[in-house]
């Protein structure tokens, strides 16, 4: 059984079929990647999954069981735990107390410093940083913080959109290295990205997403090398 499974879901903003009918699973222990062009619907598929936006129909199953109609904070603690696009931390909050919100749905003291000290060794920066504002971070730094956050809810499946976005060459090497570091010690991800030649290499399998529909499937190596897929995405 797949640990993830979207099926036939669509999604809309009012009029606009931002998602139409798209299917895809994700087995545990994987990193899925979706790729696609600006507007294919690939931020939708993430925000409906983390329970932000909820579908004119499909369904999305977790563990066995449909989650499609739960609410965000519930998702969060079956195990399911999103990055968004932008980072979204909290700029005037230390980098301590950012993590912390990461941990809201924890009342287990000694489960809470656990996810810290997992985050601190995961991401040494942080620490060195612990007591200053968020919004004096770098770019890479604040993206390793997001991720951070997230890691304190300690998921099973992580979400994460677009996480290279905007940052320089040295960042974007170093945050893959990261997500697959994320993967080796046992956290299955979905990873939503432009930089295609990245995700792919790093990605078990992928999804190529056009227009809110899935056009192609494959293993990471089998896209990379795919003639359409280097065309439209590889600049190849
Ligand atoms: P990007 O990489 O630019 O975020 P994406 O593949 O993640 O692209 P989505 O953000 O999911 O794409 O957008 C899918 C479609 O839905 C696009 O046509 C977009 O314009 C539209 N859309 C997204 N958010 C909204 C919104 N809040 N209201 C109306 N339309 C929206």
């Amino acid at each position: 059984m797949a640990m993830l499974e979207v099926k036939n879901l669509a999604v809309n903003y009012g009029v606009i079929n931002a998602v139409k009918g798209v299917s895809f699973k994700i087995n545990e222990g994987e990193i899925v990647s979706l790729i696609g062009a600006n507007g294919a619907g690939k931020t939708t598929i993430l925000k409906t999954i983390s329970g932000l936006l909820k579908p004119v129909s499909g369904t999305v199953t977790y563990e066995g069981k449909e989650i499609q109609k739960q609410n965000a904070p519930k998702i969060v603690a079956a195990g399911i735990s999103q990055v968004p696009e932008g980072r979204h931390i909290f700029p005037g909050m230390t980098v301590r107390e950012n993590l912390q919100m990461g941990a809201f749905l924890q009342n287990d003291r000694t489960a809470i410093a656990g996810s810290f000290e997992t985050v601190y060794s995961r991401f040494p920066v942080l620490k060195e940083r612990i007591n200053q504002d968020a919004a004096t971070l770098s770019g890479g730094e604040q993206q390793m913080l997001a991720m951070g956050r997230a890691l304190m809810s300690r998921p099973k499946l992580l979400l994460l959109d677009e996480p290279s976005m905007g940052l320089a060459p040295i960042f974007i090497n170093e945050i893959f290295e990261i997500v697959k570091a994320i993967k080796d010690q046992g956290t299955t991800v979905l990873l939503i990205e432009q930089n295609a030649k990245k995700a792919l290499s790093i990605a078990d399998r992928g999804y190529v997403l056009a227009s809110g529909e899935v056009k192609l499937t494959g293993t990471g190596e089998e896209l990379l090398a795919n003639e359409n897929v280097q065309k439209a995405y590889l600049g190849g």
